[in-house]
């Protein structure tokens, strides 16, 4: 590792995203850079930023940016009683989640804020203002059914042909994790034709467009 002190900061930071899933994520990221250079790259779910920093290290290396949606205010699963709450991430002055500073802190401090743009919003509602050929595409936001079919129909379009989709928490076995980001975006990726399946590490999917 050249310069270790990001990757430091992305293991230090609060999230979801395993370590080795993290390092196969950057690897993929940096692929689609040497195959698309110029197009920018786009993260749907950055909540503190950690796999915002893997992937904004690899844009600065590919000289692009990572647009990373979010709207900080939590998923579902996130909100207080469920099992990935955590109390820390609270607003107290509006009793509601806010990442966003965790986010711009993590980003700050893994010295990536040249390549990561911060756009704070509802997925949908960016999505359908969206019209820049992606040369990557990183989907872990909502993991609820609606909120995964919303961004495998807003974002995937999206990516350029010969460009990546990446899709977290994907579980094929349902005694491994919730469904909707395997049943609602991975499988009909593969079944729309438009992309095939380049790589798996642990609940992470890498899958190229071809079509
Ligand atoms: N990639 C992160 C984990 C993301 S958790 C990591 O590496 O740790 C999922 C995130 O998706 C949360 O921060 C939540 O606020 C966000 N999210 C969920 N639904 C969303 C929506 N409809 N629009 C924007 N963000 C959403
Ligand atoms: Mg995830």
């Amino acid at each position: 590792m050249s310069d270790p002190s990001w990757r430091d900061v992305a293991v230090a930071t609060k999230g979801f995203m395993p370590v080795h899933e993290g390092d196969a994520l950057h690897a993929a990221a940096l692929t689609a850079g040497a195959r698309l250079p110029g197009l920018p790259w786009l993260e749907v779910g950055s909540y503190c930023g950690r796999s915002t920093i893997w992937l904004g290290a690899a844009a600065r290396d590919r000289d692009t940016v990572l647009f990373a949606v979010d709207h900080h205010r939590g998923s579902e699963e996130n909100q207080v009683g469920w099992e990935h709450h955590d109390p820390t991430v609270v607003d107290a002055r509006v009793g509601r989640m806010d990442t966003l500073p965790f986010f711009r802190a993590a980003v700050h401090d893994a010295g990536v804020e040249d390549n990561v743009v911060g756009v704070v919003g509802r997925s949908p509602v960016v999505a359908r203002h969206w019209s820049t050929p992606l040369a990557f595409l990183f989907i872990d936001g909502g993991h609820g059914t609606e909120p995964a079919r919303l961004d495998y129909e807003g974002w995937t379009p999206h990516v350029a042909m010969g460009g990546t989709l990446a899709v977290h928490d994907v579980f094929p076995d349902p005694a491994d994790g919730g469904r909707p980001p395997y049943e609602q975006i991975f499988v009909p990726a593969l079944e729309s034709g438009r992309f095939r399946l380049e790589s798996a590490t642990g609940s992470l999917r890498i899958l190229r467009r071809v079509d």
